[in-house]
Formats: C-alpha cells, structure tokens, sequence
C-alpha cells in the first residue's frame, strides 16, 4: 500500500491518522493512503519554511535554475507513470493526465528559465548625482491551497515560480488528490532543494487553512470556490498577508451565424465535457445566435449523447467519471434543478452504470437556458453545460457578459470584425477565438476578471508579480 507521509522540513513525517484516497472510476480501488495533519505540523512546516526563507532567498540564480531545471526533467521522464496516478486519483483520462503531468513538467523548465532572468530597472534620478535601481526579492514563505482538479499542474504552476524567485514554499494540496502533490514534493526534495524549502503538508482545508494563515506565512495563492477564497481573502487582509486568488468560471462559448458549425460543436464538445467539465475554464454557457441554433443543438445534442463515458484508464473512454460522491450529487442536483426551472434537457445527465462502482455521469446538455435560471448563473463544476438562444451577435454578446464571472470567454466565428469586437468587449480576463474555452498555454498569463479572480496573473512571465516584491533603492556616490 503507498503510504503519502508529510514534508516538513526535509523530513517524511507521519500525521494524525492515515485517510484513505480512493479511485473515482472504482472505488475499490485504493490508490493509497496520505497523512492527515493537524494544526501542529502546519505550525511547524510553516516555520521549517522559515527557517529556510534566508539560505533559500540568498542561493544563486543558477543554483534555482537547476533544482528546477531537474524537476521539471525527472517529470517528463516519468509522465506515464505519474499520469496513471493522476488519473486513477481524480478520474480524468489517462490521455488528460499525462498531458497535465507534461505540463507540470514544462512549467518547471519554464521557471528553471525564468530564474535566469531576474532583471531590474536603472533610471535616472530626478535629482543630481542619485541613481535609481529597482530590484525585485521574493515575498518570503508562500502558502499554497490547491483544488483536486489539476493535481499536478496547479502545485507546479503556483510552487515553480515561488521556488525560482527565491521564495519558501507551504503546499496544501486538496483532500481528494495527495498523491500526485506527494509526487511532486519527493521529486522537487530529490532534484536538490534544501531542507524546509519545500513542504507539503496534506489534510482538510478548513482546519489547516486557518492554522496556515495564522502560522505567519507572508503571502497565500489559492485556486478552489468562491466561498473559501473570499473567505480567505478577507482573512488575509486583517493579517496583512499578500493574496492570489483562482476561483471560478461559468465561461461562455458564443456561437456566431457565420460560424463552421462543425468546429463550433468541436469546440463545445471539448470546453464543456473534456475532463469531466472539471476546469475552471469549461464552456459551460453556450450561447448561440438564431441562425445556426437549432442546427447546432442537434449536433451537439447527438455527440453529447455518443460520448463513450468509462474508467479512467480503459483505452476507449472519453469522460471518465466526476472526482467524487459530493461532486457527483451536486451535479445531479443541478439538472434537477435545471429542469425544474424550465431549462431543457436534452442529452444525457442519466448516472452510468459500468462494471467499476465510480462515479459516472452521461455529460447533459440543456438548451432554453435564461439568464435567471441558476444552471445559466452558477458554477455546477461537471460535465453539465446549458444553451443559452441569442437573436444575434450584440445579443450573445450581452449574454455571455451577464455573468458575475470572467475567466475565460470564447467565440466560434468566421468574421474578422466578429472575433474582434468580441476580443475587445468579452468581459474575461482570456479570450479564445475559434478555441474552446478551456485549454491554456503555460507561458502566458493566466486569470480572470469580476468574481473569477482576485490579486496579479499566474503563469508565464507575469508570475513574478504575485511572487516577487519591489524595492526602489536610490544611490549617490
Ligand atoms: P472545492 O469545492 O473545489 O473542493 P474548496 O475551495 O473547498 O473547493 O477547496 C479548494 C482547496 O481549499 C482545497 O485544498 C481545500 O482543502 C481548501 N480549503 C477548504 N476549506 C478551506 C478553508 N476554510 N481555508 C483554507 N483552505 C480551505
């Protein structure tokens, strides 16, 4: 049985009690068991990263570059593997998780870059004879709370620029999904990071977020729900801790009269229901213009109905199931919902019976969705999306702004004047033109407006504006 102890301070360390982390395809299944910990072991991860933040903050960039560098290696070497823990832990394809563990490990290659590249300013002082330089240092201990989602990626993309900026990492992972952050931190521990550097630490959020905040860490970056960020945020501001918030989307995939209805149902079919429709970015509104709706509802109605759901590891499967029981009834829930609301259903959202006990669900496809139905307005976090009817292109675009989200938004059409106005007005902090909305590239920022997001981009070079403070010095001789 794989056993997922805690790091603390360059020790494995037992924790409480052992949790059980189950295979969401079949629950008979025991991927292994990870280390439940207490207040305690966060109080004493988080002053091992202190301890570690001035030997850490004061290594040299080519010494980051290559703990770094070997991480990201070691990764790719072993995407397979890692992608058949990923996916017998939270449920998507094994496909899908070996192309997340990829991209973990290019993220880390991309940092082992980035640290190279820690330049300043020099400027002109108004007054004679001063120089002005602007430097950046790391923040100091970062906490990081992660969703079960994106096991890998999210860990990587938050830890990797955290460790290149010369700062001193805290990793809570989710509940549902130990195994693949107890991956990364063994990886990372044996690519050369010193002792305390990197910590993981595993257990339930609402006990170990508050015992993380108040053990003085310096700045947080969570990606999870609404509720627990703004709790957080709110809790962040009263310590004065620094914060960056990933939370989440009900993105809209505009379907426009011009558009080639064949790649717009290619792109719905992937942004709503490839990985289960677990992304923060899925394209879970469809909005589509009168004339080409009716069409486009029947093909959509027809893949949705045709997509082979199964475990995650069987070769032939498309969607493997939702990543847990509670995931599984609040997305029943909601076509429950939909339908009492007047939305109509009409493709799948039936629970799937296969050989495995898991948690499978027919992707559903509503159409007649309004503005005012909760379907249209909340993020369900599945593979349910709902059709929203627009008179035409001013009208879908109204829609698909009438949201208190904005991470990513999406258009299907041929028009260059279209794709850009929609560039222009889509109230999202991304903006895919005949892409689904869901699928990002990891060198470019990454974040959202309105309820989405809250605190600077993640990813590419944009990262270091979350992970490294400013300071002006001014020089005269
Ligand atoms: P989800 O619905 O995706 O599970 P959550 O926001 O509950 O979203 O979880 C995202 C991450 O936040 C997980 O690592 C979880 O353990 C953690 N978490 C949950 N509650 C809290 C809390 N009160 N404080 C800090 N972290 C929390």
């Amino acid at each position: 049985m794989q056993r997922y102890p805690l790091l603390i301070g360059g020790q494995w360390r037992d924790g409480l009690r052992l949790c059980p982390n189950r295979n969401p395809s079949d629950l008979g299944d025991l991927v292994g068991e990870y280390a439940e910990a207490g207040e305690e072991d966060m109080r004493e991860a988080v002053a091992a990263a202190r301890a570690a933040l001035p030997r850490w903050r004061a290594s040299t960039p080519q010494q980051r570059s290559d703990v770094l560098d070997a991480a990201g290696s070691e990764i790719l070497a072993r995407r397979s593997e890692l992608g058949l823990l990923l996916a017998r832990e939270e449920g998507k394809t094994l496909p899908e998780a070996v192309a997340e563990v990829s991209r973990a490990g290019q993220i880390f290659k991309f940092f082992a870059g980035e640290a190279l590249r820690q330049e300043g300013d020099v400027l002109a002082s108004v007054r004679p004879g001063v120089e002005v330089l602007v430097e950046r240092e790391p923040v100091g201990v970062v906490g990081l709370i992660t969703p079960w989602n994106f096991p890998i990626a999210i860990p990587a993309w938050k830890s990797a620029p955290a460790l290149a900026f010369g700062n001193t990492v805290v990793l809570k992972p989710a509940e549902l999904v130990p195994g693949s952050a107890w991956a990364l931190a063994d990886i990372l521990k044996r690519a050369g990071l010193p002792d305390g550097v990197f910590n993981l630490v595993t257990g339930p959020g609402r006990v170990l977020g508050p015992a993380m905040l108040d053990a003085g860490i310096d700045a947080l970056s969570f990606t999870g729900s609404v509720p627990t960020g703004r709790q957080l945020a709110r809790e962040c501001a009263v310590r004065g801790i620094r914060v960056q918030l990933e939370m989440g989307g009900k993105n809209p995939l505009v379907v426009a009269d011009d558009a080639d209805l064949a790649q717009a149902v290619e792109c719905a079919v992937n942004g709503a229901f490839y990985s289960t429709g677990q992304r923060c970015t899925a394209s879970s509104r469809l909005v589509v213009c009168a004339g080409v709706h009716d069409h486009f509802v029947e093909a959509l109605a027809a893949r949705c109905a045709s997509l082979r759901v199964g475990h995650a590891t069987s070769p032939d499967t498309q969607i493997g199931p939702l990543a847990s029981e509670e995931q599984l009834r609040k997305n029943l829930d909601y076509i429950a919902i939909g339908q009492q609301e007047g939305a109509v259903l009409v493709a799948g959202g039936q629970v799937v019976e296969t050989r495995y006990r898991g948690y499978y669900l027919q992707p559903a496809l509503f159409a007649e969705g309004l503005s005012t139905h909760r379907i249209v307005r909340e993020e369900i976090f599945g593979p349910v999306a709902v059709i929203q009817r627009a008179d035409d292109y001013p009208h879908a675009l109204a829609l698909a702004n009438d949201t208190e989200f904005g991470l990513a938004a999406g258009i299907c059409t041929r028009s260059l004047s279209l794709a850009s106005h929609f560039r222009r007005h889509a109230e999202a902090g991304m903006v895919m033109v005949n892409l689904p909305t869901a699928g990002v590239d990891y060198h470019v920022p990454f974040g959202g407006r309105k309820g989405s997001s809250f605190g600077p981009r993640e990813q590419g070079r944009y990262a270091r504006e979350f992970y490294t403070t400013v300071k002006t010095a001014y020089l005269a001789a």
